[in-house]
């Protein structure tokens, strides 16, 4: 036999909330709004966690879960879609010399810096995340592979303009190593192919001297139109969303 489906708000006293609460405090959320036990304000409580859980503490910018959730999505929409999209990895040059002689504080203002420097360049539909210690990533949809140098170059301009006050009177620069490369249009591939391909970058750019960009070069598509209307049927890529 089919029971009611009950429709009251949950009890407060009955939900084990305390911790999330604190933790959402601590971590310098406002309360949700609403009156406490209501389904707003439960529905307040459910996205601050789901913002804690996806962003990292230090910078605030994606962290490494929802980053390779906006990396599958990514890879999916350029499968369907074939806009071209590009992920930067970028890595911090020398940054464990500034550990070893300025310490970890002055190595975490650093990190912060850099990822400064990516919120201000990114546009809204780009995801900028901290997927490790010293090392981000930025993930660029509908990014026209003229531009892909352009938009890497500036990220990497921005970062070099950034200054750490150490001290009263000192003051430290900071570079990133940045490898990129364009998801593969037309077909199903997988995020860790795609991030090899930007890491290999990215060693070249170390490798080359650091403080530069190295962009894998974007083959020519070998789908023609008439074979992208014989996977699609006659729908233009824009619609496909
Ligand atoms: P390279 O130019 O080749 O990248 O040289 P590097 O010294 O930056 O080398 P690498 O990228 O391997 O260094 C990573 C160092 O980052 C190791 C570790 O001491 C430091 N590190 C990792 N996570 C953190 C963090 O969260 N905070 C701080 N302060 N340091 C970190
Ligand atoms: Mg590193
Ligand atoms: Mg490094």
């Amino acid at each position: 036999m089919k029971r009611p489906i009950d429709t009251r708000p949950p009890d407060p006293a009955a939900l084990q909330l305390d911790t999330a609460l604190q933790l959402l405090k601590q971590s310098g959320h406002t309360p949700p709004p609403g009156a406490p036990g209501s389904a707003a304000w439960l529905q307040g409580v459910i996205d601050a966690l789901c913002d804690l859980s996806s962003r990292d503490a230090l910078t605030g910018l994606a962290n490494r879960r929802s980053f390779e959730t906006a990396l599958n999505r990514e890879i999916d929409r350029v499968a369907r879609s074939g806009e071209p999209a590009l992920l930067l990895l970028l890595d911090i040059d020398h940054f464990k010399r500034v550990n070893d002689t300025h310490g970890h504080a002055v190595g975490d203002l650093m990190i912060k810096a850099v990822s400064d420097a990516l919120l201000e360049c990114v546009r809204p539909m780009d995801t900028a995340a901290r997927i490790g210690g010293e090392e981000f990533a930025v993930i660029l949809p509908n990014c026209p592979p003229a531009f892909g140098q352009t938009v890497a170059e500036r990220l990497r301009a921005r970062v070099e303009g950034k200054i750490i006050a150490v001290g009263p009177s000192q003051h430290l620069g900071v570079t990133v190593s940045v490898g990129g490369a364009y998801a593969p249009q037309w077909v199903r591939s997988s995020p860790t192919i795609w991030v090899e391909r930007s890491d290999l970058q990215l060693y070249r750019a170390k490798s080359e001297g650091r403080n530069r960009t190295c962009i894998e070069p974007t083959p020519v598509s070998l789908v023609s139109a008439e074979e992208k209307g014989l996977l699609f049927g006659n729908t233009v890529s824009g619609d496909l969303e």
